[in-house]
């Protein structure tokens, strides 16, 4: 089916944002004919939609929308300032989390909003920390520090701030927060995104609205946490994909595409309650609470080298789960997954899924 893609961004973003891309999500581009890498997401669905000669229009944003029994018109406005009004069957709302279509059907986001506030940032660092790892030092005081390693120097921080802070993203400011946190050595050369974003959970409560479907960021919106939102993002697009081209091609009655709600509506919601409780255990700043947290951890030992680089590091007595617990300056460091997933112990998890371990401090 014939279909147009507009984007107001005159370039493709260079965030990195989404770098966890789940199993399902790769599923799907591989019924396309499709591989993907990590951080080569947008790039490469936009050449795989290039081979259906379809291409981004970039630097066109819509600005404005009627709806009527058969469609709608839209209202796009040009980078050159010029606006053009053109007819449309369907319309995919994929806007993000401050989509204007979601604005112009009427609809709003309903949730929990103003949560938890995370200082990000995707920088080139001098550091040692294994690429194919991820990190999560949780130390008793400062909340927690996420470091993703990505290709060649370049590592993706995010760190957990006050609710009150309203300082702007620096990277003095994160390079302090790493050394407050991590444990691992990290010197920030340069920042290319750096962001202080809040999180909110929310869902609108329709995913169509007459002749207009949202999907996305637009219908859902989390914290990062978990990265789901462009899997989800994505799953969603793929079951309107096959509805739309039926019903817009007179296979299948409108109708079918409020099964894209029933079916995708609730899987949206359970993301939003899974990303919201692990933003809340991940942020426990309860000393109990987070005992609790660590004990909710089966742990191996922290790797030889992490214990070699701290001098001062304290060794304490196997606990009584009778797993060592290396601890350090900043806290104890650990392989570390949770108990209820995973009936081996961490150390044999770790090894089968190498590329998967996060390290953990406790109090
Ligand atoms: C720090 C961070 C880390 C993340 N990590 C992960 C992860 O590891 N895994 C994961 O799955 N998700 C992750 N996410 C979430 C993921 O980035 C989003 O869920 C995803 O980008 C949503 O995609 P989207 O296309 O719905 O919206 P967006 O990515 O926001 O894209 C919306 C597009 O619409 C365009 N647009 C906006 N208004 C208009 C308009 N009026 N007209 C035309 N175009 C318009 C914008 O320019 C933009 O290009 C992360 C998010 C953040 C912030």
């Amino acid at each position: 089916m014939p279909v147009r893609i507009v984007d107001r961004l005159p370039e493709p973003t260079t965030e990195s944002r989404a770098i966890i891309v789940h199993a399902r999500s790769l599923e799907m581009f591989e019924r396309l004919g499709w591989t993907i890498a990590q951080t080569e997401t947008e790039r490469i669905l936009t050449k795989g939609l290039a081979e259906y000669s379809i291409t981004v229009e970039r630097g066109v944003a819509l600005a404005g929308l009627t709806q009527h029994e058969y469609g709608g018109r839209v209202v796009l406005e040009h980078a050159d300032e010029t606006h053009e009004s053109a007819g449309t069957g369907w319309l995919v709302g994929a806007d993000g989390g401050h989509s204007r279509t979601r604005q112009m059907v009427g609809s709003a986001l309903a949730g929990k909003f103003k949560g938890e506030k995370f200082l990000m940032g995707d920088v080139n660092a001098a550091h040692d920390l294994d690429p194919h790892t991820m990190y999560t030092f949780f130390s008793p005081h400062d909340g927690p520090l996420l470091v993703f390693p990505m290709q060649g120097d370049r590592l993706r921080l995010i760190a957990n701030t006050s609710t009150d802070e309203q300082r702007t993203a620096t990277q003095e400011w994160l390079q302090q927060v790493v050394e407050e946190r991590a444990e691992h050595p990290i010197r920030i050369r340069d920042a290319r995104w750096l962001t202080v974003c809040e999180v909110h959970h929310a869902q609108v409560p329709e995913y169509r609205v007459g002749r207009v479907v949202l999907a996305g960021d637009a219908a859902h919106v989390h914290s990062p946490a978990g990265g789901q939102g462009m899997n989800t993002g994505i799953q969603d697009a793929h079951d309107l994909a096959w509805k739309l081209a039926l019903v817009s091609t007179g296979q299948a009655r409108p109708a079918m595409l409020d099964s894209h709600h029933a079916e995708r509506h609730p899987v949206g919601a359970q993301v939003i309650r899974f990303a919201s409780t692990l933003t809340r255990v991940g942020t426990l700043a309860e000393p109990v609470a987070q005992k609790l947290r660590y004990k909710g951890c089966t742990c191996s030992p922290a790797s030889p080298r992490s214990a070699r680089r701290w001098p001062t590091a304290r060794r304490r007595p196997p606990s009584r789960t009778g797993r060592a617990r290396s601890w350090s300056r900043t806290g104890a460091a650990a392989t570390c997954t949770p108990a209820t997933t995973s009936p081996q112990p961490a150390r044999s998890c770790a090894r089968r899924s190498p590329k998967h371990t996060s390290t953990c401090c406790s109090p």
